[in-house]
Order: structure tokens, then C-alpha cells, then sequence
């Protein structure tokens, strides 16, 4: 294995979103697709049933299935491996596994978005994190701000995330299917704004969406305890 991929390697053994490898369903593989943590209609009037149920059931599990897929036929050594995060950062770095990248970070990228939305959260950090929020970002207004602010501005599909990037939070975008564990940092959030997480709803308001999100849904309690996770590795 090249040095390079040592550090980050490290910081993957263990993200929240790994406990959906072995999720229920009799995955053909090594990604599966994780029940909602929440009834479908839970998240209504910001996020509907219908979109949750197609977003879900038809795009995410589409991606999990593909995934699969292209790893069972595959010979590559590299990719025989139960750890998700090391198939998604190992087809990143292989220009030739770019369709297994693309739906295997799909996959993963959905399995943590779905924690990052809940109907009974905390509508405000707890004080750990608030403290690195005002900080990093000038507070909970201003991540807010810089927040909408990418998640609106991110041209076509692609993702809004709150990261740990050497120590302190940011908010990035990433295109298509990218994600932050490429690129060494931590993901505490993300918002989905491919068109598919909110047309249904909001059409093209895709601002009203991100609004509707980081003023309701928001799950601070995951976005604390993948804080906790990024400290704990940093140590
Ligand atoms: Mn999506």
C-alpha cells in the first residue's frame, strides 16, 4: 500500500456510517441499504413521504445494488475488503473504477445523510460543539449562512458538508458522488442536493429546501458524536 494512503486509512476504520455495512437484507456484498432511522412521513412537511420513499427505496438502494455488483465482478484484490470506506477511497484513487466509485460513494453518502436528518432533534449543537462552531465558523448563524450558502451555490448535483479538515471544521461541496473521506477530512453533516432529494417538494426552490433542512431536520446529536470520533482519531 503507498504511504499516502496510511492516514486516512486510519481515520476510516470506524465512522458512524460503518455500522450499515452489515445491515439486515442479505447484502450480495459488502454495502447495504439500511432501514430509515425514522418512520418515512416523520420528516414531513419539510421532506415528504414520497421523496423519502423513491429517494430511498429507488435511488439509494440503486446505488447499493450497482455497488455490489461491480465489486462481485470484479478481480481486483483491492476491493475484497468488508470495510466500505476502503472500497469507496480505493476506487477513488483508480481512474479505472470510476462507475464503482461513483455508486459505492453513493451509497455510503446516503447511508450517513439519512442519520444526519431527524424530526426530534435538538434544534441547537451542544456546547463541545457549539464552542469549535463559533471558532471555526463565527457561530451557529454563520455555519448556517455558509452552509445555505454552498449547499445553494453547488452547480448541479452534488453535496453540502460540515467536515473536520486538520483540526477544524469547514463547510465544503462536493460534485456528483464525491465525499469528503477522499480527501481526508471528516464529515460531522452533509446535505443531499441532487435534484432527486428535493423536486418532488420544492422543484426548483432548491434554497427553500436547504432552509427548511438546516432550520429543522438537522441531527446535532450525530453531528456531535462523529465530532467525538474525528477528536478521538486527532489524539
Ligand atoms: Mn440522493
Amino acid at each position: 500500500m503507498a504511504t499516502q494512503d496510511t492516514p486516512q486509512h486510519s481515520q476510516l476504520q470506524s465512522t458512524p456510517a460503518t455500522q450499515f455495512a452489515g445491515a439486515a437484507q442479505a447484502p450480495a456484498g459488502p454495502f447495504a441499504l439500511p432501514p430509515l432511522p425514522y418512520e418515512p412521513d416523520a420528516l414531513a412537511p419539510y421532506v415528504s413521504a414520497e421523496t423519502l420513499a423513491l429517494h430511498h427505496g429507488k435511488h439509494h438502494r440503486a446505488y447499493v445494488d450497482k455497488a455490489n455488483k461491480l465489486v462481485a465482478e470484479s478481480n481486483d484484490p483491492d476491493l475484497k475488503d468488508t470495510v466500505v470506506e476502503h472500497i469507496v477511497v480505493r476506487a477513488a484513487r483508480n481512474p479505472g473504477l470510476m462507475e464503482l466509485f461513483n455508486n459505492a460513494a453513493q451509497a455510503w453518502n446516503h447511508s450517513f445523510f439519512w442519520q444526519c436528518l431527524t424530526p426530534a432533534g435538538r434544534k441547537k449543537p451542544s456546547a463541545a460543539l457549539a464552542r469549535k462552531i463559533d471558532a471555526d465558523l463565527g457561530g451557529l448563524e454563520g455555519f448556517a449562512k455558509k452552509f445555505a450558502d454552498a449547499a445553494a451555490k453547488q452547480f448541479g448535483a452534488g453535496w453540502a458538508w460540515l467536515v473536520m479538515d486538520c483540526g477544524k471544521l469547514k463547510v465544503v461541496t462536493t460534485g456528483n458522488a464525491d465525499m469528503p473521506l477522499v480527501h481526508g477530512q471528516i464529515p460531522l453533516l452533509t446535505l443531499d442536493v441532487w435534484e432527486h432529494a428535493y423536486y418532488l417538494d420544492y422543484q426548483n426552490r432548491r434554497p427553500d429546501y436547504i432552509k427548511a433542512v438546516i432550520q429543522n431536520l438537522l441531527n446535532w446529536e450525530f453531528a456531535e458524536a462523529n465530532l467525538e470520533h474525528a477528536l478521538g482519531k486527532r489524539a
